[in-house]
């Protein structure tokens, strides 16, 4: 089954929102990108600003449907993590283009924020609350010095933070960041891990329902499951993983879960492959199963790409006050900084190695993913409570340390080869 969601069109309640975002994100984006580079100053990482946009417009900002306004964070910092990230500033704006718009899936998860697909399904867009957005903007300095450090981070990759504001609404605050799941490939199971065991379970009667629900970490323990790699990738990961662990308990964040996506080859692309329309959809929590057809969602033909893509490049001509050669030498120049993540180069993700370090079946498509949760904010109230009641060290919301350690252990305990599970499963058994 194939997650498809609810189209976002015009009678949809988040359809002016989400084409509010995309408006801004396509304005703000192509307006940093038509500057000539330069380094980074420490101001840029506090830096705003602010844009209303109308439907007349001005010389600066171009008409747009609705009014709202619209708040860029960081852009010179953003510009360069995308740039860090490997993305091209073209396929970056052409993914998140506003004419092509959403579906919704299922019903508010347990945060209330939203998830937005970009249209071929490489971007989300997350709606953040507010504590999120400033701790976001607060850790700025230390994760762009992280990601550089770190070229290979499995901790979200955070393509852009902005705010959006329409007349008498409320303030919504949002990230771009990567999907981990790939569009061409069918998932097929979902865990979303935090080394935690107390409400850690998806109901096994709601995945009957719903065989594409994110699992937890009782129900991969209970399919005694390993992520399968050899010794030389298994080190390579776990390395990785500690590097960013000490990261977030530094910055005393917490309960973020390693989201882990299965592709079994052995399987294949049985389904058909995903919708490339902008899609919201609202997970965790129980979700409803969608019953959209596939042939409700439309898929751009080629002459809509094109046009698309020509429109775009005028756009961002227009937009380019520095000469064209120069922005072009610079273009090159950030593509041949480019190198592929270790983690998302085979196939998008990560291949399955056996005790040899030959290929496995599997391929995982796995990362850090909500990792804006400071330990300040709600948690120390909800530690205090569930701890009254459950063991200490099985509660979800511990301390940042004592998260890390755990979180780490978890998936240090869980990642071996396929032969290596084997023989220890024996072991189990003979005893
Ligand atoms: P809560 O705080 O209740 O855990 P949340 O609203 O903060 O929920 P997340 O934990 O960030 O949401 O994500 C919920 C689910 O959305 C994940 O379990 C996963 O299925 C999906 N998801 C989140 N981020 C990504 C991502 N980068 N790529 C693919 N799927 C994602
Ligand atoms: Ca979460
Ligand atoms: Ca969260």
């Amino acid at each position: 089954r194939v997650i498809v969601g609810t189209k976002v069109d015009q009678n949809h309640v988040n359809y002016v929102t989400a084409y509010n975002m995309l408006t801004g994100i396509r304005f703000t984006v192509s307006r940093i990108n038509a500057k000539m580079d330069r380094e980074l100053t420490s101001a840029d990482f506090d830096a705003k600003h602010k844009f209303s946009f109308d439907i007349t417009g001005n010389e600066l900002i171009p008409s747009a449907k609705y009014d709202f306004k619209f708040k860029d964070y960081a852009p010179w910092v953003f510009r360069h993590l995308r740039a860090k990230f490997r993305l091209d500033p073209a396929d970056y704006l052409m993914s998140l283009t506003s004419k092509y718009i959403l579906s919704e899936l299922g019903s508010p998860g347990k945060s209330g924020s939203f998830f937005y697909f970009s249209r071929d399904y490489k971007y989300i867009i997350k709606t953040i609350h507010h504590s999120e957005h400033k701790l976001l903007r607060k850790i700025l300095p230390e994760y762009y010095r992280h990601v550089e450090n770190n070229p290979d981070t499995l901790i979200s990759q955070f393509y852009g933070l902005h705010r959006v504001k329409m007349a008498y609404g409320r303030k919504i605050h949002f990230v771009v960041m990567n999907n981990l799941f790939p569009p061409h490939r069918d998932i097929h199971q979902t865990f979303d891990l935090k080394g935690s065991t107390i409400g850690r379970d998806l109901h096994e009667a709601d995945l009957e329902r719903n065989p594409r629900a994110t699992m937890k970490d009782l129900n991969w323990v209970r399919r005694n499951r390993h992520i399968e790699v050899g010794p030389t990738k298994r080190e390579k990961f776990i390395e990785q993983l500690k590097r960013d662990v000490v990261l977030l308990q530094k910055l005393k964040i917490m309960d973020y879960s390693l989201l882990v996506g299965i592709h079994d080859a052995a399987r294949g692309n049985e389904e058909k492959l995903r919708d490339k329309t902008l899609q919201v959809f609202q997970p965790g929590g129980d979700r409803e199963e969608d019953t959209t057809p596939n042939s409700l969602m439309r898929t751009p033909s080629k002459l809509e790409n094109e046009r698309k893509a020509r429109e775009l490049r005028m756009l961002i001509k227009r937009e380019r006050p520095v000469p064209l050669d120069k922005a072009a030498a610079k273009m090159p120049e950030e593509l041949l900084d480019q190198r592929t993540h270790f983690f998302y180069a085979e196939d998008g993700g990560f291949r399955a190695t056996h005790e040899n370090d030959l290929p496995g079946e599997e391929v995982y498509y796995l990362g850090i993913i909500d990792c804006l949760t400071h330990y300040g904010t709600i948690k120390k109230i909800e530690n205090f409570f569930k701890g009254l009641s459950n063991d200490r060290t099985q509660i979800s919301p511990i301390a940042p340390e004592g998260y890390g350690e755990r979180f780490i252990n978890f998936i240090k305990g869980i990642t071996m080869s396929r032969e290596e599970a084997e023989r220890k499963q024996e072991a189990q058994q003979a005893s």
